[in-house]
């Protein structure tokens, strides 16, 4: 940890949130938010996390308590590794919205081979009136600005510096600078130059420069947009 912790620092990278996926995983997390001032926290249960236990309203609101868990995710939809009936994903993302409606604290949200009933749950549960998050965002700009719409940011991952992502970085042309993030996905989908080697948080640098070459403007621009968002946003 104290090496990743100082590649970090070396790449310009002073905050991460880390994310929880499971309430197996939730005490690692945790643990970590509390024992480094620049990490923070989430809690949530992940849509791939079929067999798990699966926490209802009351008890995320009580989970989420603690100052630095800042968000709650990562949830949502995922219909690419999801088989068969899948009404409980859809009622577990409902369950983590009005948790973070109730804590006042944003959602981190997961949407694959999903988006219209993402959107419209988010709409149906009002997730507007808290925002937060599109992580690790692979669909079209229709998709985007139906979020940004509902006051979400638009996450950016290692995809962007992959060969065939063209519409990523079609969205990340056109997305606002006070609405854009970045991310890793840790451990996967690590940026060019260090694509298949185990992602860490000092490679969102690399996802940074990418966004600045695409859309012409100072890497210090994106630096500067993508922190202070991170603090506005998890507030
Ligand atoms: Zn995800």
């Amino acid at each position: 940890m104290d090496a990743v912790l100082d590649a970090a620092r070396q790449h310009g990278v002073t905050h991460m949130l880390c994310v929880c996926i499971d309430m197996d995983n939730l005490d690692a997390v945790t643990g970590l938010a509390e024992r480094y001032p620049q990490v923070f926290a989430s809690v949530g249960v992940h849509p791939n996390e079929q067999e798990t236990r699966d926490p209802d309203v009351t008890e995320l609101v009580r989970l989420a308590q603690p100052s630095k868990i800042v968000a709650i995710g990562e949830t949502g939809l995922d219909y690419f590794h999801g088989k068969g009936d899948l009404e409980w994903q859809r009622e577990r993302f409902r369950r983590h919205i009005r948790a973070a409606r109730e804590t006042n604290k944003p959602l981190i949200i997961h949407s694959r081979d999903a988006k219209e009933d993402t959107i419209r749950i988010m709409r149906e549960e009002g997730a507007e009136h808290i925002g937060g998050v599109m992580h690790c965002f692979t669909e079209d700009w229709a998709m985007a600005e139906q979020a940004l719409d509902l006051n979400f940011y638009i996450s950016f991952s290692g995809i962007i510096t992959f060969r065939n992502a063209d519409q990523v970085r079609d969205v990340a042309r056109r997305v606002p600078l006070e609405r854009m993030l970045v991310e890793t996905d840790s451990p996967y989908l690590t940026p060019v130059p260090y694509r298949g080697k185990s992602n860490q948080p000092a490679y969102v640098r690399y996802v940074a420069e990418h966004i600045a070459e695409v859309r012409d403007e100072p890497l210090d621009m994106i630096a500067q947009a993508t922190t202070s968002n991170f603090f506005r946003l998890f507030a």
